[in-house]
């Protein structure tokens, strides 16, 4: 097939709306043409009609994530001295019946009865009124809303009111091996993969608090309508950071970000139709706009993070759930938002969610998830208790007798003046037994005790990579103008680039200059930089093809290259177009320079560095 060809079946390829390839001219739209045309993204199975909700990553895209995941990991793994795991994407339903997502995790969902289309029945009464949060209302009054808004399904305009509004449970369903004896899910969110590990990762630990377990890994969730690209998708990968904590005790080192300037949207602007304002970590903790520290501490984190992954921070903002909108165990919770194409989207969840998680997996499996929190000094305590004689008992009650036991063991604890008299009753499966005060043998012991058991309270921030990679696409996406034509180009970090360097011999036909341009791409892919080589076309077509997928620099082997002593290239900075003349033995650490951070402007100072 010739490459025009190539282009042609390309092109005739199905467009998909929902991952917006189908010719819009959005923000989000241009973002998606461009990724899909130089292998950022695009739909999986085009061949096959495609999937919605299914996106591959290309060969640039790949790059560009795993930059993101690996900084990620630098700062919320490495850096934050916290432990890393890998769960499988698939586990068992009973840790899904105990997390609450086999009965809770639903959508509510609408069908066309023309097309039969489904629909989100909360997103298109958000779509037709004022309201923002249509998922905090019931099913019933979405279903009566659906009516009095006079909603039309958006594909073909049949009229949806009347139509049943059903709640659906967004898990991918499977078996574990053959048979259906032991049902599966698809994790619809990395997380449980971490708590249900908490017996385990207590021993690392070595059973102190406080301590957090990171892991990146993808989540599937069965979107009724997966839409606008790369923000609403059936498979993503999450980056989710689970920080264990006493909530008696323990204190985030919030000194390190006290300073840091966060843009809240709080839950009161939110109703008052303010906006957001602008606080220090300190001072929003001070002043109790943010309520738990340990959630001001990682707003703090991540929010340098962001600005350092390329994220416009005009475009950015932390939203305070308003109070209905809440998951019912999380005591305070923020997102953060990127602005896309005008309108906001949650990136990163912050949530404080209590000991709900493992406590549920406590009382789902017996096993160990609290810790055993050491006293400063053991405590003496008076412990009620019984020790019934069981020689009467046994006779007295039969088969019911070790209950009996149990429920006085129970009462001893809980209301230990109900042994004062001469009988005591208890109630067991619905009937009372009486018991003679002296055959349950109460006393009150006088124990020491060095420490208790407690169950930690859980800090979650949790991350969207894909959300954040497209962030990070459409805020970095730029135009301009040079030698008189248009000019996009991505102004990605240089240290997150997917390429961060091309090699172009200025002419492909002398074999001197080709094999000196070979060389130095494999001189520097030797000292782990990623670099392309061109040599295709014009050499302004060339800058142009890696300009737009964000390659910070380009170096041009040229005569000079070859016939000059010391032999020395061109680099031409991806922003300003601007050159400078570099001695090619100093052009490895020059171009690890820039990928570390330093700027063309300041390259540009070296020595041995010549503007051109
Ligand atoms: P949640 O557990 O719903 O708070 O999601 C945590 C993060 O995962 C969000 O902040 C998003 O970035 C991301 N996320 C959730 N659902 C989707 C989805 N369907 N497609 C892409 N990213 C998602």
């Amino acid at each position: 097939m010739s490459r025009e060809d190539d282009r042609q079946a390309s092109a005739e390829r199905p467009s998909d709306p929902t991952l917006l390839t189908d010719g819009g001219t959005s923000e989000l739209a241009t973002v998606a043409e461009l990724a899909k045309r130089r292998g950022f993204f695009f739909q999986t199975a085009e061949s096959y009609g495609g999937v919605g909700g299914l996106v591959t990553y290309g060969p640039q895209g790949s790059a560009l994530k795993r930059n993101i995941e690996d900084r990620w990991r630098d700062r919320f793994v490495t850096r934050a001295g916290n432990m890393e795991l890998s769960a499988p994407d698939v586990m068992p339903e009973p840790v899904f019946e105990a997390s609450g997502h086999l009965d809770g995790f639903d959508d509510m969902i609408v069908e066309c009865p023309e097309c039969e289309t489904a629909h989100r029945a909360d997103h298109l009464v958000e779509d037709s009124s004022e309201h923002e949060d249509a998922e905090a209302l019931g099913i019933e009054q979405i279903g009566e809303l659906i009516g009095e808004l006079e909603i039309a399904c958006p594909d073909c305009g049949t009229a949806l009111a009347g139509e049943s509004v059903d709640e659906f449970n967004l898990m991918f369903g499977t078996d574990i091996g053959p048979g259906s004896s032991q049902p599966g899910y698809l994790r619809p969110e990395t997380a449980q993969g971490i708590f249900t590990e908490f017996p385990r990762l207590k021993e690392y630990a070595r059973g102190k608090l406080p301590f957090g377990v990171a892991q990146i890994g993808d989540a599937y969730r069965n979107e009724i309508a997966p839409r606008r690209g790369l923000i609403r998708v059936r498979a993503f990968t999450q980056a989710e950071l689970e920080q264990f904590i006493d909530p008696e005790e323990d204190e985030p080192a919030i000194e390190a970000v006290a300073d840091v300037e966060l843009p809240l949207y709080t839950a009161p602007a939110q109703a008052d139709e303010g906006g957001q304002e602008t606080y220090t970590v300190r001072k929003a903790v001070e002043e109790g706009v943010i309520e738990s520290a340990w959630i001001a501490y990682y707003l703090g984190l991540a929010r340098d993070w962001y600005e350092a992954i390329g994220i416009d921070m005009d475009r950015f903002r932390y939203r305070q759930h308003k109070a209905g909108e809440r998951a019912h165990y999380a005591a305070d919770c923020w997102d953060a938002e990127t602005e896309l194409d005008g309108e906001w989207v949650e990136v990163t969840g912050f949530a404080y969610r209590s000991d709900y998680d493992l406590t549920n997996h406590a009382a789902a499996t017996g096993d160990g998830f609290t810790v055993f929190k050491q006293y400063d000094e053991p405590k003496t305590v008076e412990r009620p208790g019984v020790d019934p004689d069981m020689s009467t008992l046994g006779p007295e009650f039969g088969g019911d007798a070790s209950a009996v036991a149990d429920a006085l063991a129970s009462l001893a604890a809980s209301e230990p003046d109900a042994f004062t008299g001469d009988t005591v009753t208890v109630e067991i499966g619905g009937d009372s037994a009486t018991v003679a005060t002296d055959v349950a043998n109460f006393a009150v012991e006088t124990v020491t005790e060095t420490g208790e058991h407690i169950t930690p309270h859980v800090v979650e921030p949790s991350f969207g990579i894909g959300r954040l990679f497209y962030s990070v696409l459409v805020h970095s996406y730029e135009t301009d103008e040079v030698d008189g034509e248009e000019r996009t180009y991505l102004s990605v970090p240089a240290e997150l680039a997917p390429t961060f360097a091309c090699v172009v011999p200025l002419v492909s036909n002398e074999p001197a200059l080709v094999e000196q341009a070979e060389q130095i791409r494999d001189q520097l892919r030797d000292a782990g930089l990623e670099v392309a080589y061109d040599e295709s076309g014009a050499i302004g077509r060339r800058y142009r093809r890696q300009d737009e997928i964000g390659t910070p620099v380009c170096v041009t082997v040229d005569h000079e290259s070859i016939e000059e002593e010391p032999t020395s290239v061109t680099v031409r900075d991806r922003d300003t177009t601007a050159q400078a003349r570099v001695p090619v033995t100093e052009l490895r650490d020059c171009l690890l320079a820039l990928r570390a951070g330093t700027s063309f402007s300041d390259l540009l100072d070296r020595d041995a560095v010549t503007p051109v």
